[in-house]
């Protein structure tokens, strides 16, 4: 698939050095975007070589904790000094923690709602500032998660559906907000096989079997079953769609 207007622009996208965020990144890449990757690990340094290497592109990238506003807003400089100021954002760090409701401390509890929600808004707010402050459009799209509006099953994650479900509120209020500069917009994933799920399938194999039983499409997704609906939010082929949540679960949901 071709969106020729995203040929030459700059995207960040934050959780790039691996799984999801690394492969929406290449989705990007593909389509002659520049790409800056931020991510808390050392190996993002590696990914942003092989991404430039693989498609032909400038690619930056900063070793950053999205909990950190000032860290996060000091990565979006250095990025946009290496390949100009980003007009799209991805952001698909997130971390999930499992533990019964009843016993999950101050500290997980915080870690789970701080890099989920907090984290994706302090990467929004540090992409948004220089467009809002120059007067250009741009599109932000926030990795939100179908746990956002379903319980999974049987794992106990309430931490992380109710970040989710906040993501997506995020989304709308920053969309209602910055609107007409900034479109925002979100995408929940279903289950999709990355380092995050690859964990369990591997080690917990009739727990993944579970889970396939519970999608009509019949199996997990993969990073690259996003492409489509990223490549379409950031383009200005969706130009008048802002506010929303797109769910891409294999129809997980539907039922
Ligand atoms: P992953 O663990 O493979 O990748 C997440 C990346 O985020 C990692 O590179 C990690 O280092 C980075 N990260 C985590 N905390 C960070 C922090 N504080 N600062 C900077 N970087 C940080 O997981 P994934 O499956 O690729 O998930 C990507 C996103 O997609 C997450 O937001 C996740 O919640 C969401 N998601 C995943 C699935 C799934 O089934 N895999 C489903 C729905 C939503």
């Amino acid at each position: 698939m071709k969106f020729d207007d995203l040929n030459g622009r700059v995207a960040v996208v934050t959780g790039g050095a691996r799984g999801i965020g690394y492969s929406l990144a290449e989705a990007l890449a593909s389509q002659g975007c520049a790409v800056g990757l931020l991510d808390r690990l050392p190996d993002v340094e590696t990914s942003a070589e092989r991404l430039a290497a693989d498609h032909g592109v400038p690619a930056a990238h900063a070793v950053v904790d999205v909990t950190d506003p000032g860290s996060v807003s000091a990565a979006f400089a250095s990025v946009g000094e290496a390949i100009g100021t980003p007009d799209i954002l991805v952001t698909a760090a997130g971390i999930t923690i499992w533990g019964d409701a009843e016993h999950v401390d101050r500290e997980t509890w915080g870690r789970v709602i701080d890099v989920n929600l907090s984290g994706t808004f302090y990467s929004t707010q540090a992409f948004a500032r220089p467009l809002l402050e120059q007067g250009r459009q741009g599109s932000a799209i926030l990795i939100s998660s179908m746990s956002g509006r379903v319980v999974n099953v049987p794992q106990h994650q309430a931490s992380y559906n109710a970040s989710k479900a906040a993501v997506d509120q995020l989304a709308k209020s920053l969309a209602v907000e910055w609107a007409p500069s900034l479109r925002v917009n979100a995408i929940a994933p279903g289950y999709i096989l990355s380092d995050m799920t690859r964990q369990f399938t591997e080690q917990e194999p009739e727990l993944a079997a579970q889970w396939v039983d519970a999608i009509p499409a019949g199996r997990m997704g993969d990073p690259e079953d996003l492409h489509g609906v990223v490549l379409l939010l950031a383009s200005d082929a969706s130009r008048y769609l802002t506010g929303q949540t797109v769910v891409v679960d294999g129809g997980y949901t539907a039922i």
